[in-house]
């Protein structure tokens, strides 16, 4: 995607300040800590396109380079994580039509979703399969012209308030290797396609997180996404890379909330006659903060610009996923040590950060997977 020109970007990355600090910042603590759906700062989000960001224009959206949308997600994050979320599953499901879709599909769902009067997620992950997709077990059986589908999903988010899904299924169960067994479908909510339960979570609150369940569900057979089956896993795996870079961006986000909530509190809170940032304990904790920020952001730059030149870009991704997410778990710790107290007090945001940072780490492949990817692509580029 071709980037945008600097006034264009600053033009977008201002109203999406502007919002955030008007619409969100707010309402964002009450928001958590009551785990409530923002329903009205949703229909802001799709008044401002957010929810067709990365969606080419011809379909609607706003088809924004991945550097500006990594931009955004790192200004949401730094207010609010959970929203971010609502609109990464989302775009990850559009990647994936965008990709890998017929062009009926494209047709049918792109605009919908670039308005986002149709959103929803992508639901892969089953209480037995998370890191190892190819051992779901939820099934998809040709009948006529539709596909009948029984088995279950889980964390899976935007589950409840979504109404599409990007539905990971086998379609032989016996295939060898597992993946030419898998394919995935645009699953619209309907009979048969039951929301089990929303899960309570440490964090991450706002955004639905949930269980879904599918009895004898029946999907029209033009709802194989691309119209082949056996390609499922591979045109999921191709949307996360934009997945990891939205994360990765959300980690940068937050890192960031952490260190600029230190620093202002550093020069007001007071100890033995000086303000904390004059001790060299707390000087340290800041350089260190500082320092993960700026190459976790200069990491997701350079995933983000990887991906926009069409290059292969899993191992940028991953390390840009890796660093930023782990950046944000330790600038959201040492921001709760450098508050004392108030750190663990519900009056402040920096308990949030401390509860949202894991998730981080589990998210669109754990950072263990990330680290075994990035060894992996390393050893393929640079053969003995
Ligand atoms: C808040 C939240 C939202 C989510 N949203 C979605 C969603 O929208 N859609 C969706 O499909 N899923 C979603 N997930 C699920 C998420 O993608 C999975 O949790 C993740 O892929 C890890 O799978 P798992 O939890 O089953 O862990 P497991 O796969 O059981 O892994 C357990 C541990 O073993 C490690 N491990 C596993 N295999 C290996 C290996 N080969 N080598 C080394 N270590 C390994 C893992 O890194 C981890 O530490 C969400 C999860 C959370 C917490």
């Amino acid at each position: 995607m071709t980037p945008e020109t600097p006034e264009t970007e600053s033009l977008v990355l201002d109203s999406v300040e502007r919002f955030l600090e008007a619409e969100v910042r707010p309402h964002a603590r009450r928001l958590d800590h009551a785990d409530e759906y923002p329903a009205a700062i949703v229909e802001k989000m799709k008044a401002l396109g957010l929810f067709g960001c990365t969606i080419a224009p011809e379909h609607g959206g706003l088809g924004l380079a991945t550097a500006t949308y990594a931009r955004i997600v790192e200004r949401i994050a730094a207010v609010w994580m959970s929203l971010a979320g609502i609109v990464n599953s989302h775009l990850i499901l559009a990647a994936a039509v965008s990709r890998a879709g017929t062009e009926a599909q494209k047709r049918r769902y792109l605009p919908r979703f670039a308005t986002g009067e149709l959103r929803g997620g992508v639901a892969l992950t089953e209480p037995d399969a998370g890191t190892d997709l190819q051992a779901i077990r939820t099934v998809a059986v040709r009948d006529g012209d539709h596909y009948v589908v029984n088995g279950a999903k889980s964390w899976i988010s935007n589950g409840g308030t979504g109404n599409v899904f990007a539905l990971l299924v086998k379609t032989d169960p016996k295939a060898e290797p597992r993946h030419r067994g898998m394919s995935l479908f645009l699953a619209e909510k309907g009979p048969g396609f039951h929301v089990a339960r929303k899960l309570d979570k440490l964090g991450y609150h706002g955004i639905d997180t949930c269980e879904l369940v599918f009895e004898d569900y029946r999907v029209p057979a033009d709802r194989l996404i691309g119209g082949v089956e056996g390609r499922g896993l591979q045109q999921i795996l191709s949307g996360l890379e934009l997945g990891r870079i939205n994360v990765a961006a959300r980690g940068v986000g937050l890192a960031r909330a952490a260190l600029e909530d230190a620093v202002a509190y550093s020069q007001v809170r007071r100890t033995f006659g000086k303000p904390i940032c004059e001790h060299q304990a707390i000087q340290l904790k800041l350089g260190e903060m500082a320092t993960r920020l700026e190459a976790s952001r200069l990491l997701t730059e350079s995933a983000a610009l990887a991906f926009d030149r069409g290059e292969r870009c899993d191992m940028e991704a991953g390390m840009a996923k890796y660093f930023a997410t782990e950046s944000a778990m330790e600038n959201a710790a040492e921001c709760l040590r450098i508050h004392g107290a108030y750190g663990y007090s519900r009056e402040y945001d920096v308990e949030r950060y401390y509860r949202d940072a894991p998730m981080l780490l589990i998210g669109e492949g754990t950072n263990e997977m990330q680290r075994i990817i990035i060894a992996r692509q390393l050893v393929a580029r640079h053969p003995a």
